[in-house]
């Protein structure tokens, strides 16, 4: 049977108690509308560990105030039955007055990566997610949380969280899960209209177009963005937001593709704005 937990001191105290029987509980921070994405961690902490919770809140503070914080896809009837189904002990739905009641003050900063990419687009972003996974990890108190890495600037933003700050919690990360033509999975695809949908197609062609090409020899990160762009920019309606070829730790950019290579981008579809990446192990 999965409890629903709504209150943090309950979620502390259920925490408190599995501990104490000895058990490790696995953690999955989602802003819900689950898909195969979600799924995919969720089933990696049900193998992994004896105990999962999954926490769905649309985190306030890390949205701009002009992004689709009013607008995100909230599914919570079909996500309980989800969640249910698939065998999750603890759906955590906390409620933001508790989270972020009045005279809230303290955030929390990651510096350097937080500047390139998704960071630099949308700033405060990073500084959102990091405080609202902070304070997940203190009210559940995991052994291991886990990420996607759809998510990729993300995942090494938690990482570096984990370790300055000395937390005692593994992070797992987990692969991209696409749909079958390729289209990275994610909550706001919702948005997309039919046209859109088949321009979405675009962002994970160009990836692995681009992997081919450097595969087959090409060793410049500016050719390489510049044929992402050019097959993105050729569909309808798309709007690149960045296309970055980088280190895939601290993603700054050089002139010649290295040996581990992160290609990331960000690109906007009406009212979607899209992201995706690859990571290309160079010969
Ligand atoms: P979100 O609900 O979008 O905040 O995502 C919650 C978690 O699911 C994050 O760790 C994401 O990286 C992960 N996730 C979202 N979409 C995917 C996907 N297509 N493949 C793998 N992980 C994903």
């Amino acid at each position: 049977m999965m409890e629903i937990i709504t209150s943090i001191e309950e979620m502390k105290t259920w925490s408190r108690r599995i501990r104490d029987e000895g058990k490790v509980i696995g953690l999955t921070p989602t802003m819900g509308c689950l898909h195969e994405g979600h799924l995919s961690l969720i089933k990696a902490s049900i193998t992994e560990c004896d105990s999962t919770v999954v926490s769905i809140f649309v985190n306030p503070a890390q949205f701009g105030p002009d992004e689709d914080l009013e607008s995100y896809p909230r599914t919570l009837e079909a996500d309980k039955e989800i969640l249910r189904s698939t065998g999750v002990d603890v759906l955590f739905l906390p409620a933001k007055e508790d989270l972020y009641p009045d005279g809230f003050k303290s955030f929390v900063e990651i510096e350097g990566k937080t500047n390139y990419l998704c960071g630099k687009s949308r700033p405060g972003f990073f500084r959102g997610v990091a405080t609202i996974v902070l304070k997940l990890f203190n009210i559940v108190n995991p052994r291991t949380a886990f990420f996607g890495e759809k998510d990729w600037q993300q995942l090494e933003v938690i990482r570096t969280l984990v370790r300055d700050l000395n937390l005692d919690i593994k992070i797992a990360g987990q692969p991209i899960v696409r749909e079958s033509d390729g289209l990275a999975m994610s909550s706001r695809n919702r948005y997309l209209s039919e046209e859109g949908r088949l321009s979405a197609l675009s962002l994970s062609q160009a990836l692995k177009t681009a992997q081919s090409r450097i595969e087959q020899g090409e060793r410049s990160t500016e050719i390489i963005r510049n044929e992402i762009r050019q097959m993105i920019e050729q569909k309808n309606g798309t709007e690149v937001d960045y296309i970055s070829v980088c280190d895939p730790e601290d993603f700054s950019e050089s002139e010649q593709i290295r040996s581990r290579t992160l290609i990331a981008l960000a690109v906007r579809i009406g009212k979607a704005r899209l992201i995706d990446n690859r990571i290309i192990e160079r010969a």
